[in-house]
This record gives structure tokens, sequence and C-alpha cells, in this order.
């Protein structure tokens, strides 16, 4: 095994009990991706998540980064993680309703490109919907109000 953090890994287990999906195994490595969400929230916008994927499992538009985010090896990197993009409610509307980007309005559409989503823009309606659906759910339980009805 030649990955950097490889000595650490013996005695560190922080990305395999972090991973909600059990796609990293006891013996951490090889990762098992079918079972990883970025896998399939990277998939193409017509196929679904398979109905294993627990909606608390998603967190984040494309990928997960959840096993990264524990992983002391990049703890010293972690400051230098962006913020991404802030939508208001009728831009995600518009992002969780679908179709094609040119149809996108300004300024929405150059947030889009300036965060490269306009080239995984059909899978919006998929990705951010599930995140819309875990938060309604979340303000539900906590007697919220809800945020941006999708259904
Ligand atoms: S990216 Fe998420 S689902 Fe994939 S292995 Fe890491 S924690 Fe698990
Ligand atoms: S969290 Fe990082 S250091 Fe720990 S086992 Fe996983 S890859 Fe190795």
């Amino acid at each position: 095994m030649n990955a950097p953090c490889a000595k650490r890994c013996d005695s560190c287990h922080a990305c395999r009990t972090t991973c909600p999906s059990g796609a990293i195994g006891e013996d951490r490595f090889p990762l098992h991706a079918e079972s990883c969400i970025t896998f399939w929230n990277e998939q193409k916008a017509d196929v679904p998540f398979p109905g294993w994927i627990e909606l608390d499992w998603h967190n984040a538009l494309f990928g997960c980064l959840r096993c990264k985010r524990a992983c002391p090896e990049n703890a010293p990197h972690l400051d230098n993680v962006l913020d991404g993009p802030a939508f208001e409610e009728d831009e995600t509307r518009l992002l969780l309703a679908g179709g094609i980007v040119e149809d996108v309005p300004e300024p929405l559409r150059s947030t889009l490109v300036e965060w490269r989503l306009d080239v995984l823009f059909e899978s919006l309606p998929r990705n951010l919907g599930a995140l819309v659906e875990k938060e309604q759910r979340r303000r539900r339980q906590v007697g919220h109000p809800s945020v941006c009805d999708v259904s």
C-alpha cells in the first residue's frame, strides 16, 4: 500500500466509522464504490437514488466528503475548503424544476457556470431535491416553517 496516510491508517478508522453507507470496509481499501453516495449522486440525471440510501445520508449536491472531513490527514487543510454558492428560494425552485441550463436566467446562470454546476445541471433536481427534502423533514421535526415546497 503506497498511500501517504497508510501508516496512520493502520490504527485509524475515522473514515470507516463516519461513512453512513458502509462503503468503507474493515480493511479500508479498496472503497466499495457502488455503496458510496458520491457514486450515486454523480450518476446520469435519469438514474434515481436507490432506495437503500437514507435521506439523512445526503449532505452535498455532488460528492459527499464525510470521510475526507473526518480523516486526520486532512485536518490541516479543512480551512481551505471554499463555501459554495447560496441560492434564494425562487432560484432553488428553478433548479428543482430542471430543464436546460441555457434557459436559466441571469445572474443564476453565471453562478452555476462559476461553480461549474452548469455541466451537472440536469442532475440538480435529483440531488438538490434530496437535500431540500431532508431539510423539510428536519424542519417538520422541530416545528419550524417549511423550506421551499417541492411537493
Ligand atoms: S464519500 Fe461519503 S459515502 Fe463515499 S465513502 Fe466517503 S463517507 Fe462514505
Ligand atoms: S480516516 Fe484517513 S488516516 Fe484514518 S483510516 Fe481513513 S484514510 Fe486512513
